[in-house]
Parts: C-alpha cells; structure tokens; sequence
C-alpha cells in the first residue's frame, strides 16, 4: 500500500518569524494524523533551519523548493544537495512550473537535478503538468508523457514522488476536476512503470477539495501551495477523511 504524502509549497513566502509562528500553531493540529500518511513542507531555504528546529519531532520532512544538480561550483545563487542534506532536508522538488517558466528550465536539467537528488539521498517530487494552451490545443498527454520520460530517465521510480500540476489550476481557484486529475495520475503511474510509485495531484488544492481528491485511487497525495501558508487550511488538509 502506497503511503500519502501531503506535501506543502511556501514558495517565495514566509519569514523565519513567520515559519516559527506557523510551527507554533501547526504542531499541536497534526499531533494525531493516522500514520497511513505523510507530510512534508517546502520553505524558502532561509527559513529551512528554522522550520527544522521548530517543527523537530513533529513527525513533519521538510524539503528544498530545488536543488543544483553540481555539488558545488561557481553558481552564483544556487544551493547544493549536500547543503540541504546537512540541515536534514529529505526532499527536493524539481521542474516546478515557476522555474521552468521564469528561469526557462529544461527537462535535460531537471532530470540532472533529479539524479542528484537521488543519488545524494534526497527524494525528487518531480512536478509536470500541461499548459491553459496545450489543454485546449488537446496535448496535454504528450506534454506529460514527454516531462516524465526526460525528468526520469535514469531515475529509480522507488524512491521518488511526481506530481501533475496542471499549470491552468495553479493560483488560480480552479482545481482540476477529480476524476481528470486521478486519470492524469493513473496515466503517470502507467508511464514511471512502477506501481509503487507516489504521484501526487497539485493546483488550488484546499480544505473543500481535498476529501474528494483524496478518495481517488490514483491520487497518493497533494502538493499544496497557497493552502499551506495556513497553518489551519494546511493541517485540515493533512487531516483528510477518505
Ligand atoms: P496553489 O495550491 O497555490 O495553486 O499552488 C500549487 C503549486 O504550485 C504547488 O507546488
């Protein structure tokens, strides 16, 4: 039986002061989560050591938003595996949507990122997900198809997450329906080729959704971003009821 994984994204918020009173507040809501789950949260790195103390024992992984695929060198503004390993970080998302838009990643570089990841020790949540226009242009599963084969080649499906976020259903209100979203997910299974592997549905997921998401069974978990600056909205969301 695959285990959940509630994931959360901070993106570029939060200060260490706020990590700490989101800490404060989360600990005591998720102190009796049925253990057929996870969670996970990824804060900016400046908050990443605080987030580690505060949360420590809470039974919550914490995770890089990215991670180089160099263990060091001349990249000016980037942080390394070994430097995230070293604070206890487990996970690493690679290939989000706001990089490979804003900062034009490739998937030949989120693979190398993905790689590292695993063979450092970290595990990859791998994020794919289809455009406003390729959707109406009818692609969306050759555009998954293809993120999964590049993103992955080379990578051990046992030790890795992929989440489907639908670039349309990101900060935008509109989560994608749930059975779409658990065929998409189902596809994705399909295509990694290992029935173990964890795939995650992404993209306005929130405390009226995630019931009906989670009862779907391809959906192994949710990556949440607005949703987890809340430490209320996010611990219902890791309280889910199937
Ligand atoms: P929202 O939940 O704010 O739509 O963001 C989803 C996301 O991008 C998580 O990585």
């Amino acid at each position: 039986v695959r285990k959940a994984v509630i994931a959360g994204n901070w993106k570029m918020h939060m200060t260490c002061a706020q990590a700490r009173a989101f800490a404060a507040s989360f600990r005591p809501l998720i102190a009796d989560l049925p253990d057929d789950r996870e969670v996970v949260l990824a804060p900016p790195f400046t908050a990443i050591p605080t987030l580690c103390r505060h949360l420590a024992g809470a039974g919550v992984a914490i995770a890089g938003q990215n991670v180089h695929w160099e263990e060091s060198g001349a990249y000016t503004g980037m942080i390394s595996a070994p430097m995230l390993l070293e604070h206890g970080v487990t996970h690493a998302i690679v290939g989000h949507s706001e990089p490979r838009k804003y900062f034009s990643e490739t998937d030949e570089q989120i693979n190398l990122r993905a790689r590292t990841a695993q063979k450092t020790g970290l595990i990859p949540i791998l994020c794919v997900g289809e455009s406003d226009d390729q959707r109406e242009a009818r692609e969306t599963e050759r555009v998954i198809h293809r993120q999964v084969e590049q993103g992955l080649e080379g990578v051990d499906p046992l030790r890795l997450i992929v989440a489907y976020e639908p670039i349309w259903a990101i900060g935008t209100g509109k989560t994608c329906a749930a059975e779409e979203a658990n065929r998409i997910c189902g596809l994705i299974r399909g295509w990694v080729g290992h029935p173990e592997v964890v795939v995650q549905y992404g993209g306005s997921v929130n405390p009226a959704t995630i019931d009906m998401l989670m009862a779907q069974s391809d959906i192994d978990g949710v990556l949440v971003g607005g949703a987890s600056l809340d430490p209320v909205s996010f611990a219902r969301i890791a309280n889910y009821q199937v």
